[in-house]
């Protein structure tokens, strides 16, 4: 009798040890949760967080916070998720840099296939060729041809090495066989007002935070990265209709949790996220800005990281032929 005793003691610890985790995962959330941006405030994965932001605390019946925590093309920010409690009041949402980020940096503090759990998949996003309003080319063969005979002048921007913007413009100058001088910011908001005021010239950025400035004519656009033409700028040419064959980039955005975050969690956080990306106003707003939502079962986790261990098997070759490293 003496030795059941003896051994049933530290049973019952362990599984009394668990009804903390088990009782905050079912009281889950009581406090205010951090949805953690990788770029800078005003740039358009920021647009996305503050859009979905709203209706995820509605749903969940707490705060949701965007935090931009900037910097290396969204590994930064992605490391500290996956380094973060996994209580669920740490969530990050990001973009295709997850996918590209293995290829890139070869010293990464954080495995996109093991540090997290997956929340969902969120947003496609499209993007556009800009230029700021008085550079000196009106369609994209006279960009073309301007950036060909000015390469040592033209300044095209992007959000670091792992942005879509550094993405696009790296297969922007491989299709027209010319290299330009990259300016680097912590997030395309930061670069947009560059563009804006001149002080740069070129940036290929999504249309979550583009379209206002194209329909403003306060940027000159050259064309989508989509393979028609979208709804919220039908006179747009792609740059694949205008010769760039096959340039397409559609930037898809997913949210995780930290590796080890109950299932109790997850769930809440994904049925969140649902009812955000089929709000009626999150809905039209994105249709205005020509992004798609993806059908609900992609916005789970099994979606999620299918995706993901898709779009890294994609884009590893692609960068490793590039040559392109960030470590
Ligand atoms: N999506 C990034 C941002 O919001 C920019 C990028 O990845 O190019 O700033």
């Amino acid at each position: 009798m003496k030795h059941r005793s003896r051994l049933l003691l530290p049973l019952a610890a362990a599984a009394l040890s668990l009804f903390p985790t088990l009782s905050s995962a079912q009281s889950y959330p009581t406090k205010p949760i951090a949805l953690v941006v990788p770029f800078a405030a005003g740039g358009p994965t920021d647009v996305v967080a503050r859009m979905i932001s709203g209706p995820m605390g509605k749903s969940l019946g707490t705060t949701v916070v965007v935090e931009n925590t900037v910097g290396a093309g969204g590994t930064i920010a992605s490391s500290r998720v996956a380094k973060a409690n996994p209580d669920g009041y740490t969530v990050l949402i990001h973009h295709m840099g997850m996918a590209t980020a293995p290829a890139l940096y070869r010293k990464l503090p954080f495995d996109p296939l093991t540090s997290f759990e997956y929340i969902g998949q969120a947003l496609d996003v499209p993007m556009t060729m800009l230029a700021r309003k008085d550079f000196p080319a009106e369609n994209l063969q006279q960009l073309i041809a301007h950036v060909k005979a000015n390469k040592d002048k033209v300044t095209l921007a992007n959000a670091g090495l792992g942005a879509v913007s550094h993405l696009c413009g790296m297969m922007f100058m491989s299709a027209i066989g010319t290299d330009l001088t990259t300016v680097p910011y912590k997030g395309t908001g930061p670069a947009m007002t560059d563009l804006l005021g001149g002080q740069v010239d070129l940036l290929c950025d999504q249309t979550t935070q583009t379209v206002p400035m194209i329909r403003d004519g306060r940027v000159k656009i050259y064309g989508v990265t989509s393979t028609t033409r979208l709804g919220a700028l039908p006179n747009v040419p792609t740059l694949d209709e205008q010769g760039l064959k096959g340039f397409e980039v559609k930037v898809w955005h997913g949210v995780y949790a930290p590796k080890g975050t109950p299932r109790d969690v997850t769930e809440k956080l994904t049925r969140a996220l649902r009812e955000a990306l089929t709000d009626p106003a999150v809905v039209k707003r994105m249709s205005d800005l020509s992004s798609d939502i993806p059908p609900v079962d992609k916005i789970s986790p099994d979606g999620l990281r299918t995706h993901l261990q898709a779009e890294i098997a994609k884009w590893g070759p692609v960068i490793k032929k590039a040559g392109v490293f960030a470590d």
